[in-house]
């Protein structure tokens, strides 16, 4: 296996429609990585079709995208972001829905209707901008509005009336609510009755004001633009109207249908306005056809509504694919049963037909997650050439995520060629190679092969590290030994003795140390023993970063995070959060580019540590010690025993000074300019093995020094005193932890 280096990519300006259900990923990874590994216009394929935005990327970049999509909302949300309606359309769109005539009402005025409250202030009618719920109650107990009057906003009690309206929508709902579910499945269905319960993750209210809608989607007879760009919009309501909205927001991105205990009750028709800027894609358009039309040269995508497996005999023989790019596909109930159910409510019974089975199936587990990847690794494995890329995503690593997709792809002989693994906030980048059809001897996972591959990461760091690190430690060493799964295991089975063996390493001998306050293994960091400590990934990276500084005067962030990349791959790639703490540290902004600051030059330091160096030798002997320097030591001795030991730095790099100081910590000061202190201080709070070494030390700034050397009378007892007055400050402001 090689080592990886991660693609460091840009957070999307807008997280656009669904977002929450969407895979979340950095854009611009993925092209860099297909420039390095395929020419314009080549056949690229997507072989789950789970990022409608990773698929434009591609096609935008020049390739033509093959991407398979099963799920029918996902196969809009990508149509429509390749070639979205003009702004013109959307308005117009929701300018028809709005005066279209509801008895002797516009609908709008209609809809709106269903949503009047009081302001609390000036007692003004106001439309509330969502309601709020506690789980299985009748009525709502707030409500969340901005009144234009008076000003006043934010959350306030329910009040009679509020009650008394949600009460009267739900005395008619069973007839909208049939409705709603016929629309989805017939009603000798079987699976009708998995249609009612999904649906039961809609109050009346909405469900009144979305079948309403959807009812007039059919009758207004639009022209095909504007009924696409009013479907793009009811799409957004439909899910901004259902209960998964928990409030406070505690899951942003919910994975289970399963109503929060206390939630918002989105306003439909506001939903429905605010989606007008949602979909406002900001590239060009894209061609985007469905197989098997064929796209340019220049790029584009065609689009295969269905399953690998129907696909996979065809592109063989008519297509050559140079590379296959995908975000992995993980569980999500929500997700998929609300799709089969906004399909039914969009286009009808039949299309939810192909994709039923979401609605019927209940529970997702990671074994069954890996039996579905492997059985589309296995369809990949049959159309793709030998030696073919893959370049896969996993987004909101899990540590069974992780084992899923690796034994996954080992099991359909897919080459592991490299991972790199940045926080477990971020998705995690792996290399696959279309393999051999080998017959293999599969190993048992052992413990000393899972021990060995843990050390050496913790080693190579040389600070604790999360558990998703460990974690992707051990099963990458079990990819390479091909003991994640026997042939005739089970995933369940394969599973659970992958995680016991990683387990019983961890807990089991005393060879690890655990800063967590829970007790599962998978809490917290782990780390090695204390006599074992080698020098901190955080030391090499602010290192690594000055030295990029000292040599590029214009560096902008992202050719500094590729740099750094290189030189820290795999599982070693440093975090943003840790490479901003050592930018703050020091360099300045200048537009986008980042300056070592004036006194960071390395003369000027040099100059620094000079004056310091001299100071201390100074008030040593005022204070009547006999001063001895030994390289950045600066001992004060008194009849030939030291002290006090001052270890003098231009850097941060404490842990370092820590391992090069023969001298008892309890005399030892390690002297740091002021400018150091914040990124000492986030160093020691995200390594808790720092913070326990460090902390039998004393830290002085240079700030001190000179104060000290400036007192005109100085005795041993003052000094003393000053110095314990000096604690490094705390982090100040906010700072990415990780
Ligand atoms: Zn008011």
């Amino acid at each position: 296996m090689e080592s990886l280096s991660y693609i460091p990519g840009l957070k999307p300006a807008d997280p656009g429609p669904l977002s929450r259900f969407i895979p979340p990923l950095e854009e611009g990874a993925v092209s860099t990585w297909l420039s390095q590994h395929a020419a314009p216009s080549a056949w690229v394929l997507d072989p789950f079709g789970f990022s409608p935005r990773l698929v434009l990327e591609a096609a935008r970049a020049g390739y033509r995208v093959l991407v398979t999509v099963n799920n029918p909302i996902t196969r809009f949300l990508l149509e429509v972001s390749a070639n979205p309606p003009a702004d013109a359309d959307f308005k117009a769109a929701l300018a028809d829905l709005a005066v279209s005539k509801k008895g002797d009402d516009r609908l709008e005025t209609h809809l709106q209707s269903l949503y009047i409250t009081k302001c609390e202030k000036c007692g003004r009618d106001v439309q509330a901008e969502a309601f709020l719920w506690r789980k299985e109650e009748e009525a709502p107990y707030a409500k969340i509005y901005h009144c234009k009057e008076c000003g006043d906003a934010g959350e306030r009690a329910a009040i009679p009336e509020d009650v008394e309206r949600a009460q009267r929508i739900a005395a008619t709902d069973g007839l909208h609510r049939s409705r709603a579910f016929e629309r989805v499945a017939a009603l000798d269905d079987e699976d009708r009755v998995y249609a009612e319960e999904a649906i039961q993750h809609y109050l009346p209210r909405p469900l009144y004001a979305l079948t309403t809608i959807i009812n007039r989607l059919d009758a207004l007879n639009l022209p095909a633009e504007r009924h696409r760009a009013l479907t793009a919009l009811v799409l957004a309501a439909c899910d901004a109207g259902n209960t998964l909205w928990a409030y406070p927001s505690e899951r942003p991105r919910p994975k289970l249908l399963s109503t929060p205990n206390q939630f918002r009750e989105n306003n439909v028709w506001t939903t429905l306005e605010q989606g007008l800027g949602l979909w406002s894609e900001t590239g060009a358009g894209v061609p985007c056809v469905a197989w098997p039309n064929r796209i340019p040269e220049t790029g584009g995508i065609c689009v295969y509504e269905g399953r690998l497996r129907g696909l996979a005999r065809e592109v063989k023989k008519e297509i050559p694919i140079t590379a296959v790019i995908a975000a992995l596909p993980r569980p999500n109930q929500a997700f998929w049963t609300l799709s089969a159910l906004w399909a039914g409510w969009l286009w009808g019974r039949e299309s939810v037909e192909p994709y039923k089975v979401a609605l019927r199936r209940r529970r997702y587990d990671w074994a069954w997650n890996a039996t579905a990847l492997h059985s589309a690794f296995s369809h990949l494995f049959e159309l793709l050439a030998l030696g073919t890329p893959f370049f896969g995503l996993l987004p909101e690593a899990e540590p069974p995520f992780l084992t899923s997709a690796l034994t996954a792809a080992s099991a359909a002989e897919f080459d592991l060629k490299g991972l790199a693994l940045r926080t477990e906030h971020d998705p995690v980048q792996i290399l696959w190679e279309r393999g051999e059809h080998l017959v293999r001897e599969a190993r048992q996972p052992d413990s000393e092969l899972v021990q060995q591959a843990i050390e050496k990461c913790l080693i190579e760091r040389g600070e604790p590290a999360s558990y998703l690190h460990v974690h992707a430690a051990a099963v990458l060493a079990l990819t390479e030994a091909h003991a994640l799964k026997q042939p005739d295991q089970e995933f369940d089975a394969a599973f659970r003795r992958t995680q016991s063996v990683i387990e019983s390493v961890l807990k089991g001998n005393g060879n690890f140390a655990h800063y967590s306050t829970g007790e599962g293994v998978d809490t917290g960091l782990w780390g090695l023993p204390a006599s074992r400590q080698t020098e901190s990934l955080a030391d090499r990276v602010e290192v690594e970063v000055v030295t990029y500084l000292q040599k590029n005067t214009d560096g902008i962030y992202l050719e500094i995070e590729d740099d750094l990349y290189q030189h820290f791959p795999g599982l070693l790639t440093p975090s943003k959060g840790m490479i901003y703490a050592v930018l703050n540290a020091y360099a300045e902004k200048e537009g986008a580019k980042w300056k070592l600051r004036d006194e960071d030059a390395a003369a000027a330091r040099r100059e620094d540590l000079k004056a310091i160096g001299e100071l201390l030798e100074k008030i040593g002997a005022r204070l009547k010690y006999k001063v001895r320097r030994q390289d950045k030591l600066f001992v004060w001795e008194e009849n030939g025993t030291p002290v006090r030991v001052f270890y003098l730095l231009a850097s941060a790099l404490v842990g370092r000074a820590i391992a090069e100081t023969p001298y008892d910590p309890g005399q030892t000061i390690l002297v740091i300019p002021g400018g150091r202190a914040a990124l000492v201080a986030y160093k020691e709070q995200r390594d808790p093995a720092l913070a326990e070494r460090l902390g039998r030390y004393q830290l002085m700034k240079y700030r001190l020094v000179r104060a000290l050397a400036g007192v005109p009378i100085l005795t041993r007892e003052t000094f003393e005193e000053q110095i314990a007055g000096d604690p490094v400050e705390q982090t100040k402001g906010q700072m990415m932890m990780f």
